[in-house]
């Protein structure tokens, strides 16, 4: 195709991106314009001339050609970090399916200047006794605003309040203004640079610690690969095993080269000691980017950026877009965690989208995990990555003796418990010698499947080979090809009538192993008990402290903590992750197990793990209990293959959603007939449509329809037509779509 106009943004604050101009491509240009290219342009009105960045190519003009005006130089040089960056939202806005404003908002995010942040705090003037009368009088006179206030300080510790307690209170700002011209309080403003909580302590000092030989061949293999064929690498090594210590030292060697390093983790709050670790080694020279800072406090780090004061980026899946100048690494910690996959539009794998960043502006990539993802490990065994391994954990501290108790055997037994008898047995030597234990029950991706108590049997889609979801109705769905079934009333395994909804709720066990063990101080951490901004870290830390014996919790407390005096992890239903209803459940299966099993035994006085399952024999079981990682991969890998699913395969997930359910069933019907039209092989299957896990949310209807094709090219190029389809076709009004690749 012969391009002959560009967009052009002239300047990159959030507001502009929306408008972009259209110029036309001179033929001496035409090769060397592309999308990230800084271009100079007439702008406005006579003879002014501007510099700005391409942002979208095509052959068709916007306005009327003869309007349209040239573009008169590509400025020459190296690209610039906003071209670059450009250039990535360009890809991302092709791979994952979006426009490219929506791609150019998550590449670059906020640049405007904020206002340095000020923390207003609003302080009682008056001692106690005539601030009790004041809000005598204000009540009388029916004040109640000025009352509230009063009141609300002071019930405060020191008789102050920040804008947020008053904004939660529903105070106004006028309130407080009219109050203060009262001479009754006082607004006290102060600047500052905050840091988020999690970091205001660093670490303990590391001293740069000599590497054992498997490290440093781990090493020295990364630093031959990076000067050779640059490979994305990863790393996979069992906890404690010194990941993070060569993460460490291979920042280090950038930084000593002047270039800069961006460190990924899954989420901040769970992964505060590997922040505190690396801080303690960097100091001053990082920068911590989270989901919960404001816009002020953002800017305040991309200003230390710009400044060359910080050359460490630490933060979750957004710092992949830290506008570093020459980037020189890419560190993706605990690559296999699903937070690396965007919930939002472009809904953009991070680890694809950062071994393209690092493609455009050469900087290395780095991926780590004790339980890789089995797409990663997949592309290590076709050699698109390079594989290092570190096989033991360090100063040769032993993994926890693991036993697997049969919930079957239980059920024959009598015990009806949610405890096993092992897991009892071990729970009250654990507390009887003053150790703590950790209890988990791994809720993520539970849909609510139907098993038999009596010999473990599920009911999964004959198609699919994933667990049904049961409904209200009483009728159970496949949720990628729609197959539904009536009410199981008896196994069709075995013929017993324990058959029926598999439940655990975190409460539920908290209650029951209070009552078996009265005497025991139990701590429970689940979505319930962590609303608020602090609590993750707050029972983390007094669980530490030893202020409880049990810490009960679903997925969110297996990661990367270290607690000594924990000597027993409890896995209390496995089988919640394993038949969730979805591709990877045997996988999130492996990773948590093998995770949760890794909490017990960081001290000194060993550990000892017991996995409670209805499914003894299953390989990710099997596999985690054992530690072992390349068996699990390998009867994983087949099973995928076998079902086509990815990374054997590709696999776009279209998702629909409409107000009218109807009128979202023929949409998605004609999109399964059009899809059958443009495919060029019957290689390429269709599931579905199908309700999607939850039909209904918010008014809107939800269906999913899911492509399966070898050759991601012929699965991109589907969904171009798709789109374009779907842009003439009236049909489409009112449905909303969108894409997801291998998901
Ligand atoms: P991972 O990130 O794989 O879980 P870490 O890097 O956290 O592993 O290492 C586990 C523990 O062992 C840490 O406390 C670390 O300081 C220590 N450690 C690892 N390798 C060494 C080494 N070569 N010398 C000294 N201590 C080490
Ligand atoms: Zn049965
Ligand atoms: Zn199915």
């Amino acid at each position: 195709m012969q391009t002959e106009y560009a967009d052009v943004i002239v300047d990159i604050t959030k507001e502009s991106l929306d408008h972009s101009f259209q110029y036309s491509v001179p033929a001496e240009l035409a090769g060397s314009v592309q999308e990230g290219t800084a271009v100079r342009i007439p702008f406005g009105r006579g003879t002014r001339v501007t510099d700005g960045y391409v942002v979208g190519l095509g052959s068709k003009p916007k306005i009327d050609p003869e309007r349209i005006r040239p573009i008169l130089a590509v400025i020459p040089g190296k690209i610039s970090i906003e071209g670059s960056l450009i250039r990535l939202a360009a890809w991302m806005k092709s791979t994952y399916g979006s426009t490219m404003n929506q791609a150019l908002k998550t590449t670059l995010p906020v640049r405007e200047k904020e206002n340095p942040e000020t923390v207003v705090t609003v302080v009682l003037l008056p001692e106690e006794p005539a601030a009790r009368s004041l809000l005598e009088e204000y009540r009388n006179r029916h004040h109640t605003a000025k009352a509230r206030l009063i009141e609300l300080l002071l019930a405060r510790p020191g008789h102050e309040a920040g804008r947020p307690e008053l904004r939660a209170a529903g105070i106004t700002a006028d309130t407080v203004a009219r109050l203060e011209k009262e001479g009754v309080v006082l607004r006290d403003a102060r600047t500052s640079r905050r840091d988020p909580p999690e970091l205001a302590e660093a670490g303990p000092e590391e001293d740069s610690a000599a590497l054992t030989p498997a490290q440093k061949d781990a090493c020295e293999g990364i630093l031959r690969e990076w000067s050779g064929q640059d490979r994305p690498c990863l790393l996979h090594g069992i906890t404690g095993s010194g990941k993070t210590l060569l993460y460490i030292e291979l920042t280090r060697q950038m930084l000593e080269q002047g270039r800069q390093v961006i460190i990924l983790i899954p989420e901040i709050s769970l992964s505060w000691q590997t922040v505190r670790r690396i801080r303690s080694v960097f100091g001053d020279r990082i920068a911590v980017l989270h989901s919960r800072m404001s816009r002020g406090e953002r800017y305040d780090q991309y200003e230390r950026i710009a400044r060359g004061e910080a050359q460490i980026a630490i933060g979750p899946r957004s710092a992949l877009f830290t506008p570093f100048a020459s980037l020189g690494l890419i560190i993706i910690d605990e690559e296999h965690d699903t937070a690396y996959r965007s919930g939002q539009t472009p809904r953009y794998d991070t680890r694809e989208t950062a071994i393209t960043r690092g493609r455009i502006e050469g900087a290395h990539v780095l991926m780590g995990s004790a339980t890789p993802s089995t797409d990663s490990y997949y592309r290590c065994r076709t050699g698109d990555y390079a594989l290092f391994t570190l096989p033991d954990r360090y100063g040769g501290a032993q993994l926890p003796h693991t036993r697997i108790a049969d919930m079957r055997e239980e059920m024959r037994a009598g015990n009806r418990s949610i405890l096993s008898r092992a897991l009892q047995d071990s729970l009250r030597s654990c507390l009887d010698s003053g150790n703590q234990a950790i209890l988990f029950l791994n809720r993520r991706g539970y849909t609510g499947f139907v098993s038999c108590r009596s010999c473990g049997h599920v009911i999964k889609c004959p198609h699919c080979d994933v667990s049904l979801t049961m409904h209200s109705n009483g009728q159970m769905i496949c949720h990628y090809c729609g197959y539904r079934t009536g009410q199981v009333r008896v196994c069709p395994s075995c013929g017993s009538p324990y058959i029926g909804g598999f439940r655990a709720g975190t409460q539920k066990v908290e209650q029951e192993i209070g009552s078996i063990f009265p005497d025991a101080r139990i701590l429970r951490m689940d979505a319930d008990s962590t609303r608020s901004k602090e609590s993750y870290s707050r029972i983390l830390r007094s669980f530490a402290a030893h202020e409880a014996d049990i810490l009960i919790g679903t997925q969110m407390v297996v990661k990367g903590h270290d607690f000594p005096d924990v000597t027993l992890s409890g896995v209390l239903a496995a089988d919640l992750s394993l038949f969730a209803s979805d591709y990877r459940a045997a996988e999130r299966t492996y990773q948590l197990l093998v995770q949760a099993v890794g909490r017990a035994g960081r001290g000194s006085r060993g550990g000892e793990a017991i996995i409670q399952t209805y499914h003894p024999e299953h390989y990710s079981i099997r596999a985690a209990a054992a530690q072992d990682y390349n068996s699990f991969f390998e009867e994983e890998i087949t099973g995928r293959e076998m079902m086509r699913y990815p990374p054997a395969e590709q696999m776009l997930a279209i998702h629909g959603s409409a107000a009218d359910g109807q009128r979202l069933e023929t949409a998605m019907l004609y999109i399964r007939q059009f899809l059958l039209r443009a495919r060029r092989s019957e290689r390429t299957e269709l599931i579905g449509p199908a309700p999607e896990a939850v039909a209904k949310i918010q008014d809107a209807w939800k269906s999913v329809l899911y492509v399966k094709e070898r050759d991601e090219k012929e699965v991109l190029r589907l969904r171009g037509l798709l789109e374009k389809y779907v842009e003439i076709n009236s049909g489409f009004r009112e449905i909303y779509l969108q894409y997801d690749l291998n998901v």
